[in-house]
């Protein structure tokens, strides 16, 4: 495995490399940041931005989704994965937002995930991204980047992944880092076909690799 130093080094080459990794979901208010974040599980960031300007034009604050119509709403998000399901989250989300937190995005891990369709990465996406909260989101990229280059153990789920993680990278680094995870599993070291060859990680992948194998 990789120790605390070599982590942080290799994310710090992930940084040279991607100096401006960044959210690639459209950035606003957290209400509709945190719906954003729901509707990008099974769908890409792109395909999400595409169908936000009119959803959030059309539902400016959570009374409007709460009083909405599923079918009305649907049409909006028919685009994306999942669409009915997320509708209703949306729905169901704002309903409770309402009822329990007067209509205000909580700033708690625990208040978010008690919210209909956010789970821990969808919190800790909402956490880092509306309120600066340190928190290392994991995801399909953050989980795959982590595990090919020893980071992390190959059999980790994804709260272990999150735990090292966040033991292994300072605190101040946990928000960048989860950029620059994804940036890399998105451009560098894709699912299929990563660009080992030309991979300034591959001398530090290498040797997390043979010690997986000892
Ligand atoms: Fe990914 Fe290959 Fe680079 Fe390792 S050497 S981090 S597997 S691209």
């Amino acid at each position: 495995m990789l120790n605390s130093e070599e982590t942080v080094k290799a994310l710090n080459v992930m940084g040279e490399v991607f100096p401006n990794a960044t959210t690639s979901l459209t950035k606003t208010d957290p209400f509709h940041f945190m719906l954003s974040v729901i509707l990008s599980a099974q769908a890409t960031d792109k395909a999400v931005n595409l169908v936000t300007p009119a959803l959030f034009e059309r539902y400016k604050t959570p009374v409007d989704l709460a009083n909405a119509s599923l079918p009305e709403v649907e049409s909006y998000i028919k685009t994306l994965g999942l669409y009915r399901n997320k509708a209703r989250f949306l729905v169901k989300c704002s309903q409770e937002l309402l009822e329990r937190f007067n209509g205000v995005v909580p700033k708690t891990r625990k208040e978010l995930m008690s919210l209909t369709g956010v789970g821990r990465k969808t919190a800790d996406v909402v956490l880092a991204e509306c309120f600066g909260i340190p928190a290392f989101a994991v995801d399909t990229h953050v989980s795959r980047v982590a595990k090919r280059l020893a980071i992390v153990p190959p059999e980790s789920d994804v709260l272990t992944i999150e735990k090292i993680l966040m033991r292994k990278v300072p605190k101040d680094l946990w928000i960048k880092g989860h950029h620059r995870m994804i940036f890399w599993g998105r451009y560098q070291c894709m699912a299929r076909n990563p660009k080992c060859e030309t991979c300034p990680l591959l001398d530090i992948c290498q040797e997390g690799q043979i010690r997986v194998m000892r």
